[in-house]
């Protein structure tokens, strides 16, 4: 027998074995749903419990069974092992949602793809016959423990291979992350609100923090004078700090943050905690705080953040609570701390390291000799020395930027999702792997973008599982499935962009881009009857014309340096991106709030820039 066949003619010849709830239950109706749209055959779905052999009916005895099982040690983390055990075909993983990606990998051997959002993105090819190779053995573990996906509904994001979800807010939400066997977070700037707000233990309604008789709590600023300080652009954000060298300041903000976490996020498994979104968090002036951490002119709020931090971790424990409590290394608490070591060795505890100012990859990997890069390479390196000299016990993950438009919609390679390169990518994450990263996260607002195509996103994803992916044979994947019979043509149509996009801007580039919308054109003209394969395609023939278009306001900003052509150049694409807005969202290119983005704070941005020329 050198195959397992699991359909044959559109009849099934495998009985899926699986409990009936949890994480095992849903991978095993993803394997039947999409082995039905594949084949037209449903196959059975034998309960665990039913298993045993008088209950199975004499012609199921025949058939090939495919058991999802969980059995510890089966793979690191939550990967998988996929292997023929007499006549068995098993899919086991130590974590119960390492099944579900199990099931993935089986359709993937069996020709699927997920490459992103469906229907576009989910590759289900159609076979009356479905058979695997007898010897079919598989073992993959993900390169990063924890892996935090930044778009994507629960389902797709399990689908992509990322284990946690937004906290659950709901029952329904509760449901699905209990569905999916997933690990639920909450993070965010979250410091200033327990300044303005008071949570309170029993969990009821939080009211507006009054620090009326009680000034001697608020900050001292550079005057001396006693007052609220919320960062300067965002007011109503609450304050940076308190006076925590006051007993009682310090006791009610930690409680409050106890009281936030055991309401708000009780139920996360990973917390963290940042302060406010500014470079320069202004910390309490007075004497006595000053003199607590007197480092090098009082500019470095990082060992005040982390000493509260340790508090809150003291007494969360003693509350029973369980997740994991992280800090951030971003903006004002991005140096490490002097003074202050970890509570307990950082044990449950996270570092996350978010390096702001790198603007995601735009000066190319980590890796080289960037200034920007040497600069944030030593602060890690600092960071690390300061982990490891204290045994450190807690998780490490990192905070990334690719294809923010946030940092990145001011350059025209930016602004088309072109940055970072799929090749940067792989250097940084082999590199934050080889540092020993536990975790990683991808900060890429507007979040929810696939266009022209799925590839950038899915490599990345891939790349979380296999910092090693052989990106050249990914890509040739990608175009083969994701095309078909114009895989060719849209090849060397992307990375004629990839290539003319970074390059100086001139009339000739904008010219060339434009001619490859007339291959666009032809290929649409060939693949009429296949409607899927139609609108992968004019998402492609969108890009190209899209791409023109940044690159002949670059081409005025840098060289004509024509404010009025500039400025025509950017209402044109406002107008473009709303013309096409119905096409692009309904096949979920981008989300409305992503296009609307697109249209507006990026088209503002490079208005403004114009102004300024
Ligand atoms: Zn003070």
């Amino acid at each position: 027998m050198d195959q397992i066949v699991l359909v044959s003619e559109g009849e099934g010849r495998a009985i899926i074995v699986a409990p009936r709830e949890g994480p095992l239950a849903y991978a095993a109706s993803q394997l039947q749903f999409y082995i039905q749209q594949m084949s037209g055959a449903k196959l059975t779905i034998l309960a665990k419990e039913e298993n045993d052999k008088d209950k199975v009916e004499d012609e199921d005895k025949e058939k090939t069974h495919i058991v999802f099982r969980v059995r510890k040690g089966a793979a690191n983390h939550d990967g998988y092992a996929i292997r023929i055990e007499d006549r068995q075909l098993v899919v086991e993983a130590s974590e119960p949602r390492g099944c579900i990606y199990g099931a993935y990998a089986l359709l993937e051997v069996l020709g699927c793809r997920f490459y992103g959002p469906g229907p576009l993105g989910i590759i289900i090819p159609r076979h009356k016959t479905l058979a695997l190779p007898a010897d079919l053995k598989i073992l993959r573990e993900p390169a990063f423990a924890n892996c935090i996906p930044s778009g994507g509904s629960p389902e797709e994001q399990v689908q992509w291979g990322f284990n946690f979800i937004a906290v659950a807010r709901t029952p329904e939400q509760e449901e699905m992350a209990k569905k999916l066997g997933v690990k639920q977070f909450r993070w965010g700037h979250i410091w200033p609100n327990l300044i303005s707000m008071q949570y309170f233990a029993d969990g009821r309604h939080p009211e507006k923090m009054d620090y009326g008789g009680r000034e001697d709590w608020l900050p001292a600023d550079e005057f001396g004078v006693r007052r609220y300080n919320p960062a300067s652009y965002r007011p109503w954000d609450g304050g940076q700090s308190l006076c925590f060298s006051n007993r009682e300041a310090f006791n009610w903000f930690t409680d409050n943050a106890v009281n936030w976490v055991l309401t708000e996020c009780r139920n996360a498994d990973y917390v963290s905690l940042w302060p406010a979104d500014t470079r320069e968090l202004a910390l309490c002036r007075c004497p006595r705080c000053r003199a607590q951490y007197s480092t090098s002119g009082y500019t470095y709020p990082t060992d005040w953040y982390l000493h509260v931090h340790n508090e809150i971790r003291r007494k969360l424990n003693g509350r029973g609570w369980k997740g994991i409590f992280g800090w951030i290394a971003y903006h004002g608490s991005e140096a490490p701390p002097v003074y202050v070591k970890l509570y307990e060795g950082g044990r449950k505890m996270d570092f996350l390291y978010a390096p702001r100012p790198r603007g995601g990859g735009q000066h190319g990997p980590f890796t080289n000799e960037h200034p920007i890069n040497i600069r944030y390479r030593q602060n890690l390196d600092g960071w690390i020395r300061y982990l490891e000299a204290q045994g450190y016990e807690g998780t490490k993950t990192v905070f990334e930027y690719y294809f923010d438009l946030v940092l990145l919609g001011n350059l025209a390679a930016g602004r088309t999702f072109l940055i970072p390169r799929h090749d940067v990518m792989q250097e940084d994450i082999r590199y934050y792997y080889q540092r020993g990263f536990d975790g990683f996260f991808d900060c890429n607002p507007p979040s929810n973008t696939w266009f022209p195509d799925p590839l950038s996103w899915w490599l990345y994803t891939r790349l979380l599982w296999d910092a090693g992916l052989d990106i050249r044979a990914a890509r040739e994947d990608f175009f083969r499935n994701y095309y078909g019979s114009e895989a060719e043509t849209m090849r060397k149509v992307r990375e004629a962009v990839e290539d003319m996009m970074f390059q100086e801007p001139s009339q000739n580039i904008i010219d060339q881009l434009r001619s490859l919308e007339a291959d666009c054109e032809e290929s649409l003209a060939r693949v009429r009857s296949d409607e899927t394969l139609a609108k992968r395609i004019e998402g492609m023939r969108l890009w190209v014309h899209y791409c023109s278009l940044c690159k002949e306001s670059e081409f005025h900003e840098k060289v004509t340096v024509d404010k009025e052509r500039g400025k025509a150049v950017e209402y044109k694409i406002r107008e473009w991106l709303k013309d096409n807005k119905e096409f692009l969202v309904s096949n979920r290119f981008m989300s409305e709030q992503d296009l609307a983005y697109l249209a507006g704070p990026v088209v503002e941005r490079h208005l403004r820039l114009f102004d300024l020329l």
